[in-house]
């Protein structure tokens, strides 16, 4: 079975704008890249969770999600850091759907399709709804804030994947 780390987008691996769709806003925070980079290396396999209910709302399109997205796998692409694969929840919270974090349905269908055990995986979010989810998938899950940057979230990550 594959190990993984579940990301977060927006102001987990890029800096969150409010509403992040236009190619411009697409800002990689401090120290991701190589951060994602040691996760590589580690075998990690490497998926972003991402609710973006900006579609749901009506404020863009999927399209624009979708090409959001190709730019960020491209642009890490050009690092050496592959990503594995992006889901995303295009609702909003009114629609009551069933894949908006913190359920952990997007991460369970990420296991599934990737046949990843949980035990040897990991969550990484700044937002408890990022904990929870993973939390509920049965994953070691790390929330970021102000004073955690990734890169020791990551030095965690890999102290606990040489135990
Ligand atoms: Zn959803």
């Amino acid at each position: 079975m594959n190990k993984a780390v579940f990301l977060d987008r927006d102001g987990t691996i890029n800096v969150d704008h409010g509403y992040v769709y236009k190619p411009e806003d697409l800002q990689f925070i401090e120290k991701v890249p190589e951060s994602l980079l040691r996760l590589i290396k580690a075998d990690f396999l490497l998926i972003i969770i991402t609710n973006q209910s900006g579609v749901g709302r009506g404020f863009f399109t999927e399209e624009a999600v979708n090409s959001f997205n190709e730019n960020l796998i491209s642009q890490l692409l050009e690092k050496n850091i592959k990503i594995t694969d992006v889901f995303v929840c295009f609702h909003n919270p009114d629609q009551n759907c069933d894949c908006r974090k913190p359920s952990p349905k997007l991460i369970f269908e990420a296991m599934k399709k990737y046949d990843i055990d949980p035990t040897r995986s990991f969550m990484i979010g700044d937002k408890e709804s990022d904990v929870l989810s993973g939390n509920k998938a049965g994953v070691t899950s790390f929330l970021l804030d102000k004073d955690q940057d990734f890169s020791i979230i990551t030095d965690q990550i890999l102290q606990l994947n040489d135990e």
